[in-house]
């Protein structure tokens, strides 16, 4: 008999290896515990049958562990929590934006109860779910009506199409934005009955390009916030004022897609001006609409405010009930939209606007205390240094800002980068982060100070792996 011939005679039966006390013992779902062992014996035979000398790792022993490591993977939850060393504060990859600590409390107590989340304890009548921030997001933008849905491309195809349904809505052709994940403006307003009737050119739009477009057919002019891009050099856009004038001339009604959206000016940050939702609901404008979970800070929602004859429309249309909102989002959204009621609060309370926030000397400080570690725990392994790096805000706003400070460059001795980065990945915390010239870049900026421990330990046992 050949050796290979015995080797794969010796492979456990599946029974047989379940019966083992290390894995006897585990509580698992059998159905995981049966798959992890058909893997892992898989594993082995296919290990005996591409061996050149001796097969490695296929004693009983090794088939155990390998079949525990298998198992609590598939015990770790799928969505897990990850360490964001990238430096993008808003990474939709990553979930953008992290909670504020009682927004998470909020959602707690929402989700362990029952909740008053359509009854008006007041009255003991049937209540309405929007009730619960209808009134704080009237209060932050001036605005006479609101209402919220589930994400603000939900909110712009509802409002679109609660408005304009089988009319034409007239955009400028600077302002027919692609956002990530398949959102163009072109297809929402075709998903919503909407006939695109575009504007100008790409760098320069007029106000009489909208008078001239005005027909009969005309339900809507809009405006889109070029979130992502910017057009610069000789421009021309209108103004919503301007806009909204020209609506009123004509009656027909103003929306304005917000993207972000901000609910107060970052300029004193040091961050460029953007309009703010109170200046579109001061200008005039009928319906704006902006998402929940990026500057904001919140979690992943569209608010929806404006003239309170369009938000009834917008909130009796039939899609307001595929699109509405859930219990502990809008718990969330409530606790942080207001912190806004108080701009300070908001700044030391919301992590997005404190990692915005956070001075290049503060990123500076934390780098250096944390690389001098990172040197020492792993001088065997790699070479540690700061360089300078800025962080950017990403999720599609504020795309030419940048946020200036330090990071900690890692170059290692021999495990290769990707490898690295593979192990950190899929560790326990995942910890991900940018590779650039052949090394690791950590930027501390959207790190929260908790996860600093853990990073030192997961780039340890990563670089402890044998290559
Ligand atoms: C981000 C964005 C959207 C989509 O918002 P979500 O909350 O991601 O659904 C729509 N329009 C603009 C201009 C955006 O920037």
């Amino acid at each position: 008999m050949s050796d290979k011939h015995r080797y794969l005679k010796e492979l456990p039966a599946i029974d047989r290896l379940l019966t083992q006390p290390e894995l006897d013992q585990v509580s698992a779902p059998h159905c995981l515990m049966v798959e992890a062992a058909q893997e892992s014996v898989a594993a082995a035979r296919q290990r005996i049958l591409e061996a050149q000398g001796t097969p490695a790792n296929v004693d009983l022993a090794a088939i155990i562990a390998d079949t525990r490591k298998r198992l609590s993977n598939k015990l770790r939850p799928s969505l897990r929590e990850v360490i964001n060393a990238t430096g993008t504060l808003l990474h939709t990859n990553l979930g953008r934006a992290p909670l504020s600590e009682a927004a998470l409390q909020a959602i707690d107590a929402t989700a362990r109860s029952y909740s008053n989340l359509e009854l008006d304890l007041e009255s003991g009548k049937r209540g309405h779910r929007y009730s619960h921030i209808d009134q704080l997001l009237c209060r932050l933008t001036g605005a006479e009506a609101a209402a919220v849905v589930n994400n603000n491309a939900g909110a712009v195809l509802l409002a679109l199409t609660a408005l304009a349904k089988g009319r034409e809505a007239i955009v400028s052709r600077g302002e027919l934005v692609e956002i990530g994940g398949a959102f163009r403006v072109p297809d929402v307003m075709a998903a919503g009955g909407v006939l695109l009737r575009e504007i100008g050119t790409t760098n320069k739009t007029h106000l009489r390009d909208y008078s001239e477009a005005i027909t009969d057919e005309t339900g809507l002019l809009l405006k889109v916030h070029t979130s992502n891009y910017r057009i610069v050099g000789f421009t021309e856009s209108v103004s919503a004022a301007t806009l909204v004038e020209l609506g009123q001339q004509h009656r027909i009604p103003v929306m304005e897609d917000l993207g972000s959206g901000m609910l107060f000016d970052l300029s004193p940050f040091g961050l460029p001006r953007e309009p703010t939702v109170r200046e579109g609901v001061e200008a005039g404008i009928d319906v704006l609409t902006f998402s929940g979970d990026k500057l904001l800070g919140g979690p992943q929602a569209g608010l929806i405010v404006g003239k309170k004859w369009a938000i009834d429309k917008i909130r009796h249309h039939p899609l307001a009930r595929a699109l509405r909102i859930d219990k502990l989002t809008l718990a969330a959204l409530e606790t942080t939209l207001s912190h806004y009621l108080d701009q300070q609060q908001a700044i030391d309370t919301v992590p997005v606007l404190r990692m915005l926030n956070m001075s290049a000397e503060e990123v500076k400080q934390r780098t250096a205390r944390l690389a001098d570690q990172l040197a020492s725990q792993l001088q065997q392994h790699a070479t540690v240094i700061r360089i300078e790096e800025a962080a950017c805000v990403g999720g599609g706003a504020l795309p030419l800002t940048t946020l200036p400070g330090q990071a900690i460059a890692i170059e290692p001795h021999q495990l290769s980068v990707d490898n690295l980065s593979y192990l950190l990945r899929t560790g326990d915390p995942a910890l991900v982060l940018r590779i650039q010239d052949n090394r690791l870049i950590l930027n501390l900026r959207t790190v929260f100070p908790s996860q600093e421990q853990p990073l030192i330990e997961a780039l340890r046992t990563a670089f402890s792996t044998t290559p």
